[in-house]
């Protein structure tokens, strides 16, 4: 399956992606985690991205399309692919069809995690990641069995320097006016599932699994 996942900061997608992935054996690409590797590596792409990302705004177009068309060349994106993050406006999902184009495939669905955005800034002030693997706990609602580390690895989690209430605002208005009109482009193309993403995370999951079969 070829798997889009649209949502603002804090909507869940992050959370849900693995296990879709282990159902349907699918690569994940996630361009936030990809930008914070590439920043954290101090990588030519990474110094590009730094200051949008700090400020909670979407780094250019340009950048993100060719991190995702490298990507899509992997072995393992080659029978299916789920896409966190990706795309985040209209010309990034006009180019997205137009990389699917040339490779002879599309999109089958696009996973919307509607909720409302009073939710978002407890879900983003107590999130905790593990950087190398993207998984995300929360202090609250999905705490780890140790607090600051990783259950699968042990090693230490971390805070994103952009989880801050008052980046979270920017980064809801970049959401409303970029984001939402790429719901609407592929609400028009009947390929669009909402989700009730505010609730429990295993509601959600039944959800996305009722979607997908
Ligand atoms: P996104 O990838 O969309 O930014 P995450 O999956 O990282 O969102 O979730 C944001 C935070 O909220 C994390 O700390 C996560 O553990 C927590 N979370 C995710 N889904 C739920 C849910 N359904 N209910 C409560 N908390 C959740
Ligand atoms: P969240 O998990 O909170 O939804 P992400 O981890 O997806 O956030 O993204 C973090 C930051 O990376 C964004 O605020 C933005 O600066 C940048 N970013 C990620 N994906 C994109 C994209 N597709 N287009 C532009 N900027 C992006
Ligand atoms: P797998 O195919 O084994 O599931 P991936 O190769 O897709 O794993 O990547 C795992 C993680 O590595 C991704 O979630 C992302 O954080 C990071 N990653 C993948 N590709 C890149 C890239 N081009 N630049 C930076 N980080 C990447």
């Amino acid at each position: 399956k070829r798997l889009i996942l649209v949502g603002p900061p804090g909507s869940g997608k992050g959370t849900q992606s693995p296990i879709i992935k282990d159902e349907y054996c699918l690569c994940h690409l996630a361009t936030g985690d990809m930008l914070r590797a590439a920043v954290a590596a101090k990588t030519p792409l990474g110094v590009k991205a730094k200051e949008a990302m700090d400020k909670g705004e979407l780094v250019s177009d340009d950048l993100v399309v060719g991190i995702i068309d490298e990507a899509l060349k992997k072995p393992s994106c080659q029978k299916g692919f789920i896409l966190d993050g990706f795309p985040r406006t209209v010309v990034q999902a006009e180019k997205l069809d137009d990389m699917l184009e040339k490779r002879g495939v599309k999109v089958d669905k696009v996973l919307n995690f509607a909720i409302d955005d009073t939710i978002l800034e407890e879900r983003i002030t107590g999130r905790w990641i593990h950087p190398a693997s993207g998984r995300s706990y929360h202090t609250k609602f999905a705490p780890p069995k140790v607090p600051g580390v990783d259950d699968v690895t042990g090693e230490p989690l971390i805070q994103r320097k952009d989880d801050t209430a008052a980046v979270l605002k920017s980064r809801l208005e970049a959401f409303h006016r970029q984001t939402e009109p790429v719901i609407d482009y592929y609400s028009k193309k009947s390929i669009l599932t909402n989700l009730h993403a505010e609730k429990p995370p295993q509601e959600v999951k039944a959800e996305v699994q009722k979607a997908l079969s």
